[in-house]
């Protein structure tokens, strides 16, 4: 279970949320400090400082964090102050040049990186992804699914789940660890817990939630976090159908 905000917004917010979800059993906590804005204008992150407050909170709360990089420089700052995960966005996965830049900037580190689907459903560029991040020796890899965009949308969420290409990359890579996003599926928050059941219903090794102190005043993504006590509700109920059968 990977949880946090979508940005880091102050120390005060993620201090409140780190103390929330540490006991909640949440094994990663995410949280973005450069956010790739579909347009000008909106938060894009508090940058660097923000991987200050992780470095400290991590250490007094004992979690693991991962960050979105977009860049190499991104990767640099990540590394200089001890994140634990790196994670790919939908919007860096369709770029191969990108990619291998950032795989270049990881090569000969030990970090694990998630890489989301592209923001298109080309299941080949996902896999493309991944896989120069294998040639650039990093072997602690996962996937993510985080849905796909679509001009006329027909579903009710704002990406559409597709979940036929999550399940093709399971079958060509059953090696890897494969974690389902339903906050930037569903873009609102009431859709978020069944499709986090769908997921492990079907199989996926883990999930990657949005949640905020005060979600309605967040600098980014608000309509799809779930307040803290909505992610405990959906954590409780959750059922694990392998451990249920097995
Ligand atoms: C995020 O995780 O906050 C994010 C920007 O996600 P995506 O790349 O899936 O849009
Ligand atoms: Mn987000």
């Amino acid at each position: 279970m990977i949880a946090g905000p979508c940005s880091a917004e102050s120390p005060e917010q993620l201090e409140g949320l780190f103390r929330a979800l540490a006991p909640l059993g949440v094994h990663l906590f995410r949280a973005g400090i450069w956010k790739p804005r579909t347009r000008p204008g909106s938060f894009e992150g508090m940058g660097e400082i923000a991987l200050g407050w992780l470095q400290e909170l991590k250490k007094e709360f004992s979690m693991p964090v991962a960050v979105e990089v977009g860049e190499p420089k991104h990767v640099d700052l990540a590394l200089k102050y001890g994140v634990d995960v790196i994670w790919i966005g939908a919007r860096t996965t369709v770029n191969p040049f990108l990619v291998q830049q950032l795989a270049d900037a990881l090569r000969g580190t030990p970090v694990p990186v998630m890489v989301k689907n592209p923001v298109n459903p080309d299941l080949n560029l996902w896999l493309g992804a991944i896989e120069r991040f294998e040639q650039a020796a990093i072997s602690d890899l996962a996937a993510i699914h985080r849905g796909f965009s679509l001009y006329h949308n027909p579903t009710q969420y704002r990406n559409t789940p597709h979940w036929s290409v999550p399940v093709e990359l399971k079958r060509i890579r059953p090696d890897l660890p494969l974690f389902h996003d339903p906050s930037h599926i569903a873009g609102k928050r009431d859709k978020i817990a069944e499709l986090a059941q769908k997921a492990m219903d079907m199989g996926f090794d883990g999930l990657m939630i949005e949640t905020h102190d005060d979600p309605d005043n967040a600098l980014s993504d608000g309509p799809c976090m779930l307040p803290v006590n909505q992610l405990a509700d959906l954590i409780r109920r959750a059922q694990d159908v392998r451990s249920a059968l097995t």
